[in-house]
């Protein structure tokens, strides 16, 4: 493996792992694996050709599905946006993927084009984003015609916190509208992020659309690991140098850090330009041969620094250039760094750019 550059090692034994757990836990459930934004960061088109189990795939944006096609993806494809205008309209008809309709332009773009795409109607039961109210959508449902309906879809907004009481109001409010309607198709109903299909037993629906849960990471507000699932991704830079501080002097831009005695010091190749955020603050564990050490400095666009303190190990000494060191991966969950970033494990994961190599292992299908 080239050792010279920040590498992503993704798991696809780990996210079939996940996905089984999702299936598990939503037994009477069809799975929409949410692939969107590459996958979270893990490669869309891998990821999907490793997932032969998944029922459809979700997916913010039209060219993320035309990806998904081109790679040899057969299953159904959603688009969880919709699309927005006749172009995309188009392409959606050409790539035969499913629409979300959660406004009444896109319920226009429809009827003018006379294209008759297969629809989830979106119902917008608390998330205050996207989707029709529930006094409207009798009304949408019958202007778009029960032809192509798959079922009505909506967002839970708050699954993050399990004891939030707005997950039961919005899963109530899409159930009793689903019965109070006679219309072929708006039985079928897509609710559970997540949150949702780790959070609630038997998650109610009759299709679940986990995303971050493939990958491994949790999508609690608690930041705690969930140790049923497995880390996907492994983000690791190699030590590019080794050098000794002495007591008095400073790393780093802004000089934050400043040695209080002799002190060597790692510095890895990685830094905010490959989605190791600046936000990260010193002290944040980094994990050197099986070891963790701490951030010292700030992280600045291509390096980051760390200490090498014997009182952390017995190894540090033993560390060399060339040595492999791991942002977040297997022993060093990304909850963990995005709490000392202040942020969730989901733009850690999506932030990680493009000039990071992405390896795949595991059976790519199967
Ligand atoms: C992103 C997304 C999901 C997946 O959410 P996770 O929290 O990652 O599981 C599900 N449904 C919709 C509509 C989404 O946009």
């Amino acid at each position: 493996m080239s050792n010279s550059q920040a590498t992503a090692i993704i798991d696809l034994d780990a996210i079939r792992h996940n996905f089984d757990q999702a299936k598990q836990r939503a037994p009477a459930s069809k799975v929409m694996a949410v692939v969107k934004a590459d996958a979270y960061g893990h490669g869309a088109s891998k990821v999907a050709q490793a997932l032969v189990g998944a029922d459809a795939f979700g997916v913010a944006r039209v060219s993320e599905a035309v990806k998904l096609r081109e790679s040899g993806i057969g299953q159904p494809i959603c688009l969880l946006e919709g699309v927005n205008d006749p172009e995309e309209l188009n392409l959606a008809s050409v790539y035969e993927l499913q629409v979300v309709l959660h406004n009444w332009e896109q319920l226009e773009l429809l009827a003018t084009r006379g294209a008759r795409r297969h629809a989830w109607v979106k119902v917008d039961t608390g998330m205050g984003r996207l989707g029709f109210s529930v006094e409207e959508t009798p009304s949408v449902l019958q202007k778009l015609g029960h032809q192509g309906l798959l079922g009505l879809m909506t967002h839970l907004a708050d699954a993050g916190d399990k004891r939030s009481t707005t997950t039961g109001h919005q899963i109530a409010r899409i159930t009793s509208l689903a019965n109070s309607l006679d219309v072929p198709g708006s039985e079928v109903l897509s609710i559970a992020n997540s949150g949702g299909v780790l959070a609630l037993h038997n998650p109610p629906g009759d299709w679940v659309r986990p995303g971050l849960m493939l990958y491994g990471a949790s999508p609690f507000d608690d930041l705690d690991p969930i140790p049923s699932l497995h880390a996907a991704m492994s983000f690791g830079a190699p030590v590019i140098a080794v050098r000794t501080i002495r007591q008095g002097e400073s790393v780093g831009y802004g000089g934050i850090w400043t040695a209080d005695k002799d002190s060597t010091i790692a510095v890895i190749a990685v830094g905010y330009a490959d989605g190791y955020p600046r936000e990260i603050a010193q002290g944040a564990p980094v994990l050197v041969n099986g070891v963790r050490y701490p951030l010292v400095g700030r992280v600045s666009m291509d390096m980051i620094c760390v200490q090498l303190d014997d009182s952390y190990s017995k190894k540090a000494h033993s560390v060399k250039v060339g040595d492999r060191a791991i942002l977040w991966g297997d022993d060093l969950p990304v909850e963990e760094i995005a709490d000392k970033a202040g942020t969730i494990p989901y733009t850690l994961l999506c932030g990680v750019t493009a000039r990071v190599n992405r390896r795949h292992r595991g059976n790519s299908r199967g």
